[in-house]
């Protein structure tokens, strides 16, 4: 076999490599891979993670964008009846192909952070053929992802993805686990899609648009923020108070605000 040249990380694809195999361990435990469950690795790498998926008995699908890596997964893992190789981006993949009828797929990547946010909400758009994911995430991405109403970091961020899925936030890894070392302290999270969405808009891209208006100036009052789609009556309607700040309004409060939106431009039309 021909020797392959060890592989130099590249910035723009959001290259740090994990080496510290007890980071790597406790990945795996997190995600408990089974024989017979479906997974797809996102920026496989060089392989760090991928390993262990494989080992299981699951079946695994890669999707990875670097040219340079695909013949250093290949010549690794190519010969196994498990794995398959997909060269390209993942923001453009369909992975609702992968899942053959009434599966679901395990979805899991140390994500190139760049990305991370259209990714996620790449995947929750086919939320329907996933049962869950794990990722590697800056820290404060995560806290974004898990904050609760009232909480620091609590934004558009974490309702629009709490709206399709449970959060949990797992775990920190620092920097020195990766190579090159990143910047910033990094976390594992755990996004389950909810089977039956607990707070269901009437219309998604009104409640995209009432979490948008509330967020650009939330130091600012319910009331002032969304002048430019609802009145203080009609907030106070909804069970809200309209002199409080939008961070301090949860997820239902907001699907509240946007079946409203929703009810008041249809009869706009009428
Ligand atoms: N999983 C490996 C590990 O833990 O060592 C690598 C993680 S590294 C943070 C991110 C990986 O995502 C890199 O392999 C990078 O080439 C790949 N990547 C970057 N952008 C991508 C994209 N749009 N689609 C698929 N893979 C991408």
């Amino acid at each position: 076999m021909s020797q392959l040249a060890p592989h130099r990380a590249r910035k723009r694809f959001g290259q740090n490599f994990l080496h510290d195999p007890g980071v790597i361990n406790r990945i795996h435990r997190a995600i408990a891979p089974r024989e017979g469950q479906h997974l797809v690795e996102i920026g496989p790498g060089q392989g760090a993670i991928t390993e262990g998926l494989l080992s299981s008995g699951a079946r695994l699908d890669v999707v990875e964008l670097d040219h340079d890596l695909h013949p250093i997964l290949q010549a690794r893992f190519g010969h196994q009846p498990m794995f398959a190789l997909h060269k390209g981006d993942a923001l453009k993949f369909d992975f609702s192909q992968l899942a053959t009828e009434g599966e679901k797929l395990r979805v899991v990547g140390n994500l190139p952070y760049n990305i991370s946010t259209p990714l996620m909400f790449h995947l929750l758009a086919q939320a329907h053929c996933i049962s869950d994911m794990h990722f590697m995430l800056q820290k404060e991405v995560v806290q974004r992802l898990a904050a609760g109403a009232g909480m620091n970091r609590y934004g558009r961020l974490g309702i629009m993805v709490q709206y399709y899925c449970r959060v949990e936030h797992l775990f920190d890894v620092g920097p020195g686990a990766f190579s090159p070392a990143p910047k910033v302290d990094s976390a594992i999270v755990r996004l389950t899609p909810h089977t039956v969405l607990p707070h269901p808009a009437e219309n998604v891209q009104f409640l995209e648009q009432v979490v948008r208006e509330a967020f650009n100036q939330r130091r600012k009052t319910l009331r002032n923020t969304l002048k430019p789609l609802l009145d203080a009556d009609s907030i106070a309607d909804e069970g809200l108070d309209p002199t409080i700040r939008p961070e301090q309004v949860d997820l239902a409060g907001f699907v509240r605000l946007a079946n409203r939106l929703a009810r008041q431009s249809t009869t706009d039309k009428d």
